[in-house]
């Protein structure tokens, strides 16, 4: 199989966008690719949500329309289906970020056993995902992290933290369905490991239910992969991992350099790239015993990945490989991938238009001529829009 350039084809990358969406992506792009205007846009939004001025219908057609699937989850159906149509499945991803109370919590552990009841039925929704300070407070995964004591309210509060966990990889094997738990800021990061290893033990006996994510950005992670491949070997139970870059970079290097220890993260983007290169060549060696959600917009680490499976004979839709993208980046990859049978999966976002905004902020953050990658949308909407002669 020649795997050179597939995605190349903007034909098959946008097909499910009218030239008016595609005209949309376009402006979207163009905006945020002006560092300082994201920088004065994220500022005025914040304020305007916090003055209550109405500015969501603006936010709702602009951002959140192209990076989220709706305010809820029945919302999502439609883009859910369209992208089936062109093989991609979606993971529902209750984006809301920042509540930092109980009934919040139950809520949003109550929004992941929904949508592992629709991924039961729907087979467009294979996997579901949710985010571990959506089920406790920050405060306490960073305590544990710490090595620092809980006082016994804590660990009360802690218990039901690790019920919410439970409760949803419980009801995950129950529906064969796998769940994706993603990772976020270091400091937290070992209270978060540690409960998720305990959960792969307890519910991948049978096949990987339970995925952690690896931070590849993060210079220890490699050694933590073989690390936890050593327990799993010795425990008999699967691994399933989630591998992406990290996308708390600057916050991590800041706090590093604030509190005067080493930064968790690699020396340069190289670096990041070589070692989300090596975790992939790593899991795909050892593929028997852990299954690999590869979470990337980086088109050579989806080539190499491509050919690393072409070079163990797999098949493109061996269940034990995904490829993954964000919603509303990165469809050349995603389309052009499900286009040759591979499976692929894109995180919807969806929630309330101002729960969502530390979500959006992230992808317009990441989207500036500064980070990141908004050069390749560019060219390729505009490559598209050439063909279509718009
Ligand atoms: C499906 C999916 C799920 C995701 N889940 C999570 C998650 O659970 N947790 C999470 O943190 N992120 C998650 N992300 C975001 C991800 O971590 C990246 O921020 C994003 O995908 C960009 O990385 P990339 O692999 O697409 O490639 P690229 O765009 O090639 O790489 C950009 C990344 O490289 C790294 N980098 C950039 N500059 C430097 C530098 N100077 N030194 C060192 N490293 C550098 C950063 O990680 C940066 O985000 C997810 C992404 C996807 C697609």
């Amino acid at each position: 199989m020649n795997t050179d350039l597939i995605f190349d084809n903007t034909e098959i990358a946008f097909s499910l966008k009218s030239d008016s969406e595609l005209e949309r992506a376009y402006f979207l792009f163009k905006m945020i690719s002006i560092e300082p205007l994201v920088r004065i846009g994220t500022a005025a939004t914040n304020f305007a949500i916090k003055a209550h001025l109405p500015i969501e219908g603006l936010i709702r057609s602009t951002v959140f329309d192209h990076f989220c699937g709706g305010v809820n989850e029945e919302d999502c159906l439609t883009v859910i289906d369209n992208m089936y149509s062109k093989g991609v499945s979606s993971v529902l991803d209750y984006s809301v970020e920042g509540k930092e109370n109980e009934k919040e919590f139950d809520a949003a552990r109550d929004k992941v056993l929904k949508i592992i009841d629709f991924a039961k039925t729907i087979d467009a929704i294979p996997i579901a995902v949710f985010k571990p300070s959506g089920f406790g407070r920050f405060y306490l995964y960073e305590k544990i992290s710490s090595g620092k004591a809980l006082s016994k309210n804590e660990e009360e509060e802690w218990a039901r933290v690790l019920d919410r966990f439970d409760i949803v990889c419980k009801k995950a094997k129950a529906n064969d369905v796998a769940v994706l738990i993603d990772a976020e800021e270091s400091w937290m990061q070992d209270a978060t490991d540690a409960l998720i290893t305990h959960l792969m033990e307890k519910y991948n006996t049978e096949k990987p239910i339970v995925y952690n994510t690896l931070q590849m950005y993060r210079h220890d992670r490699l050694a933590f992969l073989e690390k936890e491949h050593q327990k799993a070997k010795a425990g008999n139970y699967f691994l399933g991992f989630k591998l992406v870059r990290g996308a708390y970079l600057e916050k991590e290097n800041e706090r590093a350099q604030e509190k005067g220890y080493e930064s968790p993260i690699c020396e340069s983007k190289f670096a990041t790239d070589q070692n989300f290169n090596n975790g992939l060549k790593y899991m795909m060696d050892n593929l028997d015993g852990m299954w690999l959600f590869a979470g990337t917009h980086n088109e050579d680490s989806s080539y190499l990945l491509m050919q690393l499976m072409e070079a163990k004979g797999l098949k493109n839709n061996d269940p034990r490989v995904w490829f993954g993208q964000l919603y509303g980046m990165s469809d050349h990859i995603s389309f052009n991938l499900a286009n040759k049978g591979y499976n692929v999966a894109k995180y919807v976002p969806f929630g309330p238009v101002k729960d969502v905004m530390p979500y959006l902020i992230r992808r317009a953050e990441e989207n500036t001529s500064v980070a990141g990658q908004t050069g390749r949308e560019l060219a390729l909407i505009k490559k598209e829009k050439k063909r279509r002669k718009i």
